[in-house]
This record gives C-alpha cells, sequence and structure tokens, in this order.
C-alpha cells in the first residue's frame, strides 16, 4: 500500500508494476503528479529532463500512468494509520473506508508553510508563496521577502530584477541559503537585508502599503513601504495522519534508516516527507526507484 501519487510513490508503484507485484496507490487528488503542477519555473535537470514548467513534466506522468494504468485510487483521504492493527482509515467522497496492509509505503510529500492568519488577514491580494507564474505583479514594486533559505535569496535575487526594491526579513543572525546565493544577496545594490529581524505588523487602506519589522536583538521597530510581501519560510510535512508509534522529528518528518525503514517494521516512508530529504523530484523519484529495487529482491526473488 502506498499512499501519494507524486513523483516518490509514482516511481516505486512503476516498478513494481512492471515487475509484477501487488499493490494500491492511495491518493487524495485526482490526478497523479503530487506539487509537479505547482513548479512555474522552468526545470532543467540531467535526471529529469528539460521540461517548460513542472506542468509539462506532470503530463509525462500523466501520460505514463494511462499508458501503464498504474492501480492508483483516487479521491482517498488518508486520515489516520493503525500501524498496530495494519489499518488505513481513508476518507473518499465522505465516506470512510478501511484497507488493511501488509507492507505500508508513505510517500504523501509536503506542502508550503503558511504565515499567521491573524498577521496577514485583509492584506490576502499581497501576499504570495509562489512568485513565477505573477512576475508581471511586481513589476516597479516595493517588495518584502521573508525567510532566509535557498527558495527566499533566489526569489529576492529574481524581485530585485523587476521590483523597484526588495527587503529580506531573516529571523536568524545569519541567512541559512547556500553562500553564493546569500553573497549574491549582499551584492545586489536593490536588496537590503535584515537579519534577526520578523514581520510583526501590516498597515494601509485597502491596499498594502506598510508593514512593520521588529530587530530582534535591539528591540527596534522599524515602519517600512511596501507593496506586496512573499513569504518563503518552508515546508511542512504531510504527517498529520501517521499514529504515534512512527518517529517523526522535531518537525514531523518521518524518520527512515537504511532502506527508507521507518521504526515500524514493514512501515517506510520515501520522497519529501522523509526526516532530511533534499526537497528534489529526482530524490524523490530516486527513492522510489531504490524502494521498488530493494522490494523486488526481497519479494519477487524469494
Ligand atoms: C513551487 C515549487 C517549486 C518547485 N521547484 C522544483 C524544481 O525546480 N526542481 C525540483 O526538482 N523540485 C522542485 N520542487 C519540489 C518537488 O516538487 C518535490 O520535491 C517533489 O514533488 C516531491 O515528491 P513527493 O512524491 O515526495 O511528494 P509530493 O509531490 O508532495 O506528492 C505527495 C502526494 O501525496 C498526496 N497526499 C498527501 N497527503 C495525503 C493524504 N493524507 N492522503 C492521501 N494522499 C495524500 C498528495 O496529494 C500528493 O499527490 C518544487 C516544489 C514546489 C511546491
Amino acid at each position: 500500500m502506498i499512499i501519494g501519487a507524486g513523483p516518490a510513490g509514482m516511481s516505486l508503484a512503476s516498478s513494481l508494476q512492471l515487475a509484477g507485484l501487488d499493490y494500491v496507490i492511495l491518493e487524495k487528488k485526482d490526478e497523479v503528479g503530487g506539487q509537479l503542477p505547482l513548479i512555474h519555473n522552468d526545470l532543467d535537470d540531467f535526471v529529469v529532463g528539460v521540461y517548460k514548467d513542472g506542468l509539462d513534466f506532470a503530463q509525462k506522468v500523466i501520460d505514463f500512468n494511462n499508458k501503464y494504468r498504474l492501480n492508483v485510487e483516487f479521491g482517498c483521504t488518508i486520515e489516520s494509520i493503525d500501524s498496530t492493527k495494519k489499518k488505513i482509515h481513508c476518507l473518499q467522497e465522505g465516506v470512510e473506508k478501511v484497507y488493511v496492509y501488509d507492507i505500508l509505503v508513505i510517500a504523501t510529500g509536503s506542502r508550503h508553510r503558511l504565515a499567521e492568519k491573524s498577521l496577514i488577514n485583509g492584506y490576502e491580494k499581497d501576499v504570495y508563496y509562489r512568485i513565477s507564474h505573477k512576475l508581471n505583479e511586481f513589476v516597479d514594486k516595493k517588495i518584502l521577502v521573508v525567510g532566509g533559505g535557498d527558495n527566499a535569496t533566489i526569489a529576492a535575487l529574481k524581485l530585485s530584477e523587476i521590483g523597484r526594491k526588495v527587503i529580506l526579513v531573516n529571523k536568524n543572525d545569519e541567512m541559512i541559503s547556500r553562500p553564493d546565493l546569500v553573497s549574491d544577496v549582499y551584492d545586489d545594490p536593490k536588496i537590503v537585508v535584515y537579519n534577526n529581524s520578523e514581520l510583526v505588523h501590516l498597515s494601509g487602506e485597502e491596499l498594502l502599503k506598510k508593514v512593520e519589522i521588529i530587530i530582534n536583538v535591539t528591540a527596534v521597530k522599524q515602519l517600512i513601504d511596501i507593496d506586496k510581501i512573499v513569504f518563503k519560510i518552508g515546508y511542512l510535512p504531510n504527517s498529520g495522519f501517521v499514529d504515534k508509534m512512527i518517529d517523526l522529528d522535531d518537525k514531523a518528518y518521518i524518520v527512515t534508516v537504511g532502506k527508507y525503514q521507518t521504526n515500524i517494521e514493514g512501515v517506510f516512508a520515501i520522497g519529501d516527507i522523509v526526516s532530511g530529504a533534499y526537497k528534489r523530484i529526482a530524490i524523490a523519484m530516486g527513492h522510489g526507484t531504490e524502494l521498488g529495487n530493494y522490494f523486488l529482491k526481497e519479494y519477487l526473488v524469494k
């Protein structure tokens, strides 16, 4: 039983299908591909290939599925797992279904971490989590980017090409992004960085006009003119349904050892949901393919 039809789950399922092993994928959406349709930048990857955007690659995954007809149960949202009884509880069109498994693979990926609702309340239309499909909305604007990782620095650099000014607010002492991106940010005359700082308030009638940030070390508050805010504050794992028996790290990603094995025998995890995994399509597909080969050796050869 595989949960999730993203790149990780689909790669595993295709290995099992081609080898004639029995499996089912349970997927909450109505289509395969996971996060792929959310990727609006081009993909230029030696392993994955060259594609206009994630939707373009998702179409290849859909075409593969149409050709080989992988065994996917769509519209099935997993609500809970009972790893002692080896049962999965899923909600499908409002009806609860229970599946029993021998082996379970969790491939439910991750999602963007969102800003506190109370902070952005009333200004939602000037708040963004992804920028590449809406770049024209940032032309000549004063933009605040919140975050300090690779996604924040990449966004800040991209926005400085088209915006009037970019302010990057990072809550840590230093940005945790790749050193080359960090130095590009510091070298960019249109980007101003506030480390050790947090966004505390938004203001403006109807449209966003100003934000207030607090510089944590000095407790000094600063009011800045801003038109748009982009949050790049990380990801959250889709692991809310796993039972307490399965070990999670402090951010609720699933801890695995060896061949993607969790602490519970017969329960595996692959792709973005794995603690410490780099969030990349090629990595997720690699996990799925490697686990598929492991299963073939374990269950087909014996
Ligand atoms: C905006 C954006 C840009 C990106 N850009 C790139 C890039 O340029 N290059 C790159 O390599 N990677 C990029 N990524 C990352 C890449 O998309 C992920 O690393 C990859 O999709 C992870 O695959 P996965 O199969 O582990 O998880 P996912 O793709 O997240 O798939 C998980 C699946 O599980 C399903 N699911 C979740 N919870 C449940 C549940 N409770 N019940 C049933 N089903 C469930 C979901 O519906 C989904 O279909 C980007 C991601 C985003 C969001």
